[in-house]
């Protein structure tokens, strides 16, 4: 008899992460793979931010446990950013930050969902938010936002997928997968119905910073006291300053329902590591010249790559405005090569071409792959050459 649990045997693993292993192993072997897989900044982190944390290791203050929500010092950062980029003032108990943006969307989920609670998340959406609520016997209610739509869903379908049972909305703006942004008129419409039928908002604003060719961000818990009230904001500093190995996340909003999940960290990982604590304060309130650089070379592959994708056979792509990834639909470039699953496709691409790219079934998605950008022009370009040339090939 299997030794594990239920929970485990009912789960899946991470598809981002799997792919990026696989790149990863197949290229140790020798193998010429050009890995699309991950979405991770290439760039390392400032300067600014790294001196930040060498001094809180040399000078001790590193060495040491800190409260379980975080250090006031952090919390009083992300107030500060607060102001600067979703102009409003928070408090200190209205903040609590953990171990990556996605153990705190899963302390969320921990402290709010009971068994068989529903959240609304609309499709494609990122790998981890499903089984994040399974995790937490929740129920992930799937509404589906269509290609033809720009990946975008209403007020009608939501309103259409509600319950007795629906405690949260998932919204994620840009989005992970699709890089859609939602206009301030859909959110607030959005938002208002929300707040009507006293439905939670969760917004996970991780991309807000990546926005593109004149595109804005707009934070749904900015547009009016109501919708504030309503929303708990998840963000963090991995896709922003280039952190992703600081693994450095945090919520903001309602008092209790931060209390809530301070508790499930003080249980689990005790705190966020310090030093990344220190590190996250200097990305907050430094100098935010590098995430400009940053974001201007993502919106240059962008501007780049997508019309060269929009070449190659088969492949019907929706120009992403925000965050890092292009989506494209390749129900078409399937049918021309005789396959009917979208992983089988990924794979074979891999396998025939080693450009290594996410199945979208992970993302409820089993007509479409994921291509991250956050790579080098030249990998970006010679990838989708060799995607067009396997898809012209007889
Ligand atoms: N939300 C979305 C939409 C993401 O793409 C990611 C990427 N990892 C996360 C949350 C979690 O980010 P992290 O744990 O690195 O802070
Ligand atoms: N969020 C990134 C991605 O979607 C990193 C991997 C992960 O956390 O799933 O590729």
């Amino acid at each position: 008899m299997t030794k594990l649990s239920e929970r485990v045997l009912s789960m899946e693993e991470s598809v981002t992460l799997k792919a990026a292993a696989k790149a990863k192993q197949l290229a140790s072997q020798g193998r010429d793979i050009l890995p699309l897989t991950l979405g991770q900044p290439d760039f390392v982190t400032p300067q600014n931010i790294q001196e930040a944390a060498i001094a809180a290791i040399t000078d001790g203050r590193a060495s040491f446990y800190t409260q379980a929500s975080g250090l006031p010092e952090l919390k009083e950062a992300v107030g500060t950013y607060f102001e600067q980029f979703y102009g409003y003032t928070i408090s200190p108990n209205q903040v609590v930050a953990g171990t990556g943006a996605k153990f705190i969307l899963y302390a969320f989920f921990m402290t709010v969902i009971n068994p068989l609670d529903e959240v609304i998340i609309p499709t494609p959406y990122w790998v981890s938010y499903a089984d994040q609520i399974k995790m937490a016997e929740g129920v992930p209610v799937f509404v589906d936002a269509t290609q033809e739509n720009h990946f975008k869903v209403t007020v009608e379908q939501l309103e259409a997928a509600r319950t007795t049972k629906t405690k949260v909305l998932l919204l994620n703006s840009p989005s992970n997968p699709t890089g859609m942004v939602y206009t301030r008129e859909e959110l607030q419409a959005i938002g208002d119905w929300a707040v009507a039928h006293d439905i939670l908002i969760l917004a996970d604003d991780i991309y807000g910073r990546l926005v593109y060719n004149g595109t804005t961000f707009t934070p749904i818990s900015s547009l009016s006291e109501a919708i504030k009230k309503q929303t708990i904001v998840i963000n963090g500093v991995s896709k922003t300053y280039a952190m992703t190995g600081w693994r450095v996340g945090f919520a903001v909003g309602d008092s209790e329902i931060i209390a809530g999940m301070s508790k499930i960290i003080s249980q689990t990982t005790s705190n966020l590591t310090t030093v990344s604590q220190y590190a996250a304060i200097e990305a907050l309130t430094g100098s935010q010249d590098t995430v400009e650089t940053m974001r201007q070379a993502f919106e240059e592959r962008l501007n780049t790559i997508y019309p060269l994708l929009c070449e190659v056979p088969g492949f019907e792509v929706v120009k992403p405005q925000g965050a890092f990834y292009f989506f494209p639909n390749v129900t078409k470039a399937m049918e021309m090569k005789g396959y009917t699953n979208v992983t089988d496709f990924t794979d074979a691409i891999l396998e025939e071409t080693g450009v290594a790219l996410v199945t979208g079934e992970g993302f409820g998605a089993p007509e479409n792959v994921r291509l991250s950008y956050a790579t080098d022009l030249d990998t970006l370009k010679e990838a989708v050459s060799r995607l067009k040339a396997f898809m012209e090939a007889e």
